[in-house]
Formats: structure tokens, C-alpha cells, sequence
């Protein structure tokens, strides 16, 4: 069926009143109406195809309009699209938690479901606080984490998100003060020197009472900075935080699901966070679903204090149609030898932006399994990129000086290296 709407009759209504991502109701930015996606293609209103090189923020891991994907939802939506989860329970969920569980480091037991990740790293604090309150110590109530990391837009997830490229600015007066540690200086890759471990210990002996939890994007700090940073650090960190007694809460949104190489990033590290989250390709980019996973430590200590549950419950927890599709997403990308496949997009990744590095412009390149980053001495002016990107066929979309790649896991290695051509020439002439 086509839609009843003109592109000129779509944009007008997009500028009229649609409020777009960090965006103006009365900006000018261009913006591409789709009519449909296919595989790694996004097809404009005039029929152009765009190779998608951002998996929609990450989460497309299959490319779009997957049979397996879309079968999935079908038989869900025959059984039942939603139900309440008070009181209520049933097996798409289920089938999901196990696996979840099954996936993830050993110690992590129990699945809290929710929305989206923001809400999931809301859960993970409120878990966090709640687990020192059950033991009389609510003086342990505040978060301390890395510099450059992002963990949503809602506030608490917010106040953890980087000081400078986040919002902290705007929304002083409301968001809990946190403490901050610069970013780790080794990459990914490199052992970490006690010189760069040593403020993060520092802070952490200093405010281990009043700290509730470290929070951090293990491995790759995606929205804040698209850093790679050393797992030997992350192996430090687990180590500081069980001497310290301060919990640990990985933020697996951006990194879960085969992105950096391993399902998850914590595996480069070999170790295990007391609370975990995932969201973004759970379900394959088809629903928002996003999930919080706690040790049976944490769980049991929840349960055991005052009230004795834990106080979170989002109407749609545990969506159905979301979880059937999440399960298959996990068994299509298990059904193959996925790791092998990352390992082709990282190399083809590395070989098509290598010529980057030369330009004057850049300051790095970096690639770590299916991600691919070139780093800008100036931030992009987006207006003028984005339309460029669209010209060479092309969906690539830059934030400050960041142009990346990350693409669906299905991308062909010609589609590839169409990305990377059009970003070496964008960087090129920029
Ligand atoms: C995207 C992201 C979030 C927020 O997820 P939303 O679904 O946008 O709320 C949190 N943490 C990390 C690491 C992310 O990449």
C-alpha cells in the first residue's frame, strides 16, 4: 500500500511538527523521508537507495526487513502482542531471560526487562541504591565513572553521561552530582600502566563509602567519544571495585550482541559485572526492548532488606512481541560463525579508512570489529556532510568529530568498501 502522502507533503508535516533527535522544532536540517528498508538499504521517497552504514544507531544487526526477523513477529502478533507482566508471565519472555542468562558472564541470574536503555541503566542505579539501603548503608548512594561515556537521556542516566559533551550544563540544578575520573589513555590492545589506573583508584579509595557503584561502557565508549580502551584497565576496575566493596554496573547498550568481536564486551576482559545492561540489537532493531541483569548477590540482597522487592515495573515489561523477536534476533546471529564474520568487517573496515590517516584533518583512525571511527580535528558541521553522504549513496551520519561506521553484520564486502570510499572522500574534501 503507498502511503497517502507526498515527500513534499511529508516534510511539510515533519517541519510543522514532528520533534526529531537533539534536533529544534524550527530547524532546518535536512531530513530523508524513507518509504521502506531492505538488507543493508534504506530507500528514499524517490526511489534512491542508501547503504546503511549506522545499523539505526546500532541496532540493525540483521539489516532490515529480515524474514526471520519478520516471521518471528508475525506468529507473536497471532498469539498475543502484549500482556501485562504482573502476575503474568509467558515464554517469549522466558525463553528470553534463560537465554540472556545463558549468554552472559556466569554470576549473572536474574533478568529485569524493560523499554529502552536509558530505563535499563535507571534499573541498574535503582538496583545498585537498593542494594545498599537493604544493608543499612544508604549513604552509599552515588555513582562514579569515566569520563567520555554516555548512558541515555533521562536524568540519572544523564549525570553519568560525560560532563562536557553531555548535558550536564543545562540541567545542573536537577542532576545528582557524580564523580568523574578521566577517561582511561590506553587502548584497546595496550596493557594499562599503573600511572593510568591510578586516578581511578585514587577517587575510588577516597569515596568508596558514599559510592554505591562504578558505571562504565566496557571496552568501547560509544556515544561519548567512540574510544577503545585497554580491557586490562577494565580488568583493574573489576579488581579496584571488590576491594573498594563499590558494585559494578557494565553498560552493554552499544557493545552487546557481537559488536566489538566477543556477544559481550566484558569477555575481553574475562570478567563479570555485578549488574549488566543490554539493549540496542536485542532485539535486531525491530522493537525497543532493553533488559538489566543482576548477580544473585545483588538480587538476594534486594530481596532480603526493606521493602524486600525491588521498586520498578514499566507497563510494558516483558512485551511479548518484543521478546519473540529479541529471541530470534539472538539465534540468527548465533546460527553462524558470527565472530568470523566481525573479523571480515574489521579488516575491510581497516583496509578501506586506513587512507584517512594521512589527511591533514584527522587525528585517528580506529577500528574494532564492526565498528570503524575516524576521528576529525573539527567537529562536522552535519548540515553540509549529511547531504553529501546521501549524494554517494550512502546513510552515514557524524556527531562532533566523529565520522563511524557501524555497519549491519549482513553488509556485503562491496557495500563496504562503498562506505568507506564515501567516507575517505567526504574526509578528504572536508
Ligand atoms: C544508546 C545507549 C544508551 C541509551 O539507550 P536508549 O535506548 O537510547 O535509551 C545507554 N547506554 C549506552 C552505552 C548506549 O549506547
Amino acid at each position: 500500500m503507498q502511503p497517502p502522502f507526498t515527500e513534499s507533503a511529508l516534510l511539510a508535516i515533519d517541519r510543522a511538527h514532528a520533534w526529531h533527535p537533539y534536533s529544534s522544532p524550527s530547524s532546518t536540517d535536512p531530513v530523508y523521508p524513507i518509504r521502506a528498508a531492505h538488507g543493508c538499504c534504506l530507500e528514499l521517497m524517490d526511489g534512491r537507495q542508501l547503504i546503511d552504514g549506522m545499523s539505526s544507531w546500532w541496532c540493525a544487526i540483521h539489516g532490515y526487513n529480515h524474514p526471520v526477523l519478520n516471521q518471528a513477529a508475525h506468529a507473536q502478533l497471532d498469539q498475543m502482542a502484549h500482556i501485562m507482566f504482573g502476575g503474568l508471565t509467558h515464554a517469549p519472555a522466558l525463553q528470553l531471560v534463560q537465554t540472556l542468562v545463558a549468554l552472559t558472564p556466569e554470576p549473572l541470574q536474574h533478568v529485569f526487562l524493560c523499554d529502552t536503555g536509558s530505563v535499563a541503566v535507571e534499573v541498574a542505579i535503582k538496583m545498585a541504591l537498593q542494594f545498599w539501603v537493604a544493608q543499612q548503608r544508604a549513604e552509599k548512594c552515588r555513582l562514579l565513572t569515566i569520563r567520555s561515556g554516555y548512558h541515555g537521556d533521562t536524568l540519572n542516566a544523564m549525570s553519568v553521561c560525560d560532563p562536557i559533551t553531555g548535558m550536564h550544563r543545562l540541567f545542573a540544578r536537577v542532576l545528582p552530582p557524580q564523580i568523574f575520573v578521566p577517561a582511561p589513555r590506553c587502548r584497546f590492545g595496550e596493557s594499562c600502566p599503573p600511572e593510568d589506573i591510578a586516578p581511578f583508584a585514587e577517587l575510588l579509595a577516597q569515596h568508596q563509602h558514599e559510592l554505591a557503584a562504578v558505571i562504565l561502557e566496557p571496552i568501547v565508549q560509544g556515544a561519548g567519544g567512540m574510544r577503545f580502551y585497554s580491557a586490562d584497565y577494565l580488568a583493574q576496575v573489576r579488581a579496584l571495585c571488590d576491594q573498594f566493596d563499590v558494585l559494578l554496573i557494565a553498560d552493554e547498550i552499544a557493545t552487546g550482541f557481537g559488536r566489538t568481536g566477543r556477544l559481550f564486551a566484558c569477555e575481553h576482559s574475562g570478567i563479570a559485572p555485578d549488574l549488566m545492561t543490554v539493549g540496542k540489537a536485542l532485539t535486531g532493531g525491530y522493537l525497543t526492548l532493553a533488559a538489566t541483569l543482576a548477580t544473585e548477590r545483588v538480587a538476594h540482597t534486594i530481596a532480603a532488606g526493606d521493602p524486600g522487592v525491588f521498586m520498578h515495573g514499566p507497563t510494558f515489561m516483558g512485551n511479548p512481541l518484543a521478546c519473540a523477536v529479541a529471541n530470534a534476533s539472538i539465534a540468527l546471529l548465533l546460527a553462524d560463525d558470527w565472530q568470523a564474520n566481525i573479523r571480515r568487517i574489521e579488516q575491510r573496515l581497516r583496509n578501506g579508512l586506513a587512507a584517512c590517516r594521512s589527511q591533514p584533518n584527522v587525528v585517528d583512525v580506529r577500528v574494532l570489529g564492526a565498528i570503524g571511527v575516524v576521528e576529525l580535528t573539527e567537529p562536522v558541521v552535519l548540515r553540509e556532510l549529511q547531504p553529501r553522504f546521501v549524494e554517494l549513496g550512502v546513510w552515514v551520519r557524524p556527531f562532533g568529530r566523529l565520522v563511524y561506521l557501524m555497519p549491519p553484520y549482513i553488509i556485503s564486502d562491496a557495500q563496504l568498501d562503498q562506505l568507506c570510499a564515501a567516507v575517505r572522500q567526504v574526509v578528504v574534501n572536508h
